[in-house]
C-alpha cells in the first residue's frame, strides 16, 4: 500500500499496534502511582528524540541518545516495585486457578487488591467512635496499589479489621498512635506509616499536617484517606488529593463505595 509516498507494510501496522498495546499495558500497571509521571516524562523524552533524530540535529539526538541508553536501567530501577508486583502475581496465578483470568493480566489489571471486597461496617463504627472522643486519627485504604513503601515506613500489625483494635491503635497512649494506619485488601497492614504532605498551594492553610498527609498520599498514590481531628472531632476524607471536610457517617459510607470499587 502506498501512502503519501510511504510504503507502509502488514508487518509496520503490526509494529505500531504491538508498541500501542505495550504503551497502553505499561500505563494500566503503573496508573496511579507516582510513577506514571516519570513515565510521562521518558515517553516524552523519546518522541523529542526521535524528532530530533529525524531532522537530523546531531548534537541534540547524540545527548538525549546518550540518556536513554542509561535510561533503561534507571527505569528499572525506579519501576523496581511495579515490576517485582508484577512478577510476583504471574509467579502466583496458576491457569487452572479459578481467579486468574488471563484475560484480566493483558489488560493489566493484576493488581492483588481488585476483588477484594472491603469491610467498611468497623471501620466506620471506629471512626464514629474516635470522633466522639475527639481521638485524632489518619487511615488509609489502598485501591489498586498496594502503596509498599509507605506500609513499610511504619510497625507491621497484619490484623483483620476491627473496631476496638483501630480504636486502641490511636489511642493516645499507644506508641503506635502516630502516624497513619495502611489497610489493604481488607487486613491492617501496618500503623504509625509516614506518608507524602501535600504541597499544592491552593490547599487551605488552616489544616495541620494530618490532614495534608490525608491528601497528599491520595494525590501521589493509589488510596483513599480518612481523618479524624482531634481539635475538632470532626471526620474528612481524601480522594485524589481533595479533602471533603466534616463528613456524616451516611456521606463517608457513599463516598467509600464510589471511590473504592470505581475503576
Ligand atoms: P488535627 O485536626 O487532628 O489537629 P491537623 O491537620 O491539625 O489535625 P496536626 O495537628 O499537625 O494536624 O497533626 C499532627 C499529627 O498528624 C501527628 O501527630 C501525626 O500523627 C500526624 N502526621 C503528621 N505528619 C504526618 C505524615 N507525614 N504522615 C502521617 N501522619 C502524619
Ligand atoms: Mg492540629
Amino acid at each position: 500500500m502506498v501512502l503519501f509516498f510511504i510504503n507502509i507494510r502488514f508487518l509496520d501496522v503490526l509494529d505500531i499496534l504491538l508498541v500501542a498495546y505495550l504503551i497502553y499495558f505499561v500505563y494500566n500497571l503503573i496508573k496511579g502511582s507516582v510513577a506514571i509521571n516519570i513515565f510521562v516524562g521518558v515517553i516524552a523524552v523519546y518522541f523529542i528524540w526521535r524528532m530530533v533524530s529525524i531532522l537530523k540535529m546531531e548534537m541534540l539526538g547524540e545527548i538525549l541518545g546518550q540518556f536513554f541508553s542509561v535510561g533503561v536501567i534507571a527505569l528499572i530501577i525506579v519501576f523496581q516495585q511495579e515490576i517485582r508486583q508484577f512478577l510476583f502475581m504471574l509467579g502466583k496465578a496458576r491457569v487452572f486457578d479459578k481467579g486468574f483470568k488471563l484475560k484480566n493480566i493483558l489488560l493489566g489489571k493484576w493488581h492483588l487488591s481488585q476483588d477484594i471486597f472491603l469491610n467498611t461496617a468497623p471501620i466506620i463504627k471506629a471512626l464514629e467512635n474516635m470522633s466522639q472522643s475527639f481521638t485524632g486519627a489518619l487511615i488509609v485504604i489502598t485501591r489498586k496499589n498496594e502503596l509498599n513503601t509507605y506500609v513499610r515506613s511504619g510497625e507491621v500489625v497484619n490484623a483483620d479489621i476491627s473496631a476496638p483494635l483501630i480504636e486502641s491503635i490511636f489511642y493516645k497512649n499507644n506508641p503506635l498512635h502516630d502516624g497513619a494506619l495502611v489497610i489493604s485488601q481488607n487486613r491492617i497492614r501496618s500503623a504509625k506509616c509516614v506518608l507524602p504532605l501535600i504541597d499544592s498551594e491552593d490547599f487551605p492553610k488552616s489544616y495541620g499536617l494530618r490532614h495534608r498527609a490525608a491528601a497528599g498520599v491520595t494525590k501521589y498514590a493509589d488510596a483513599i484517606a480518612i481523618v479524624v481531628s482531634e481539635q475538632t472531632g470532626h471526620v474528612a476524607l481524601a480522594v485524589n488529593g481533595k479533602l471533603y471536610a466534616k463528613q456524616t457517617t451516611a456521606q463517608l459510607k457513599k463516598k467509600l463505595e464510589k471511590h473504592l470499587y470505581e475503576k
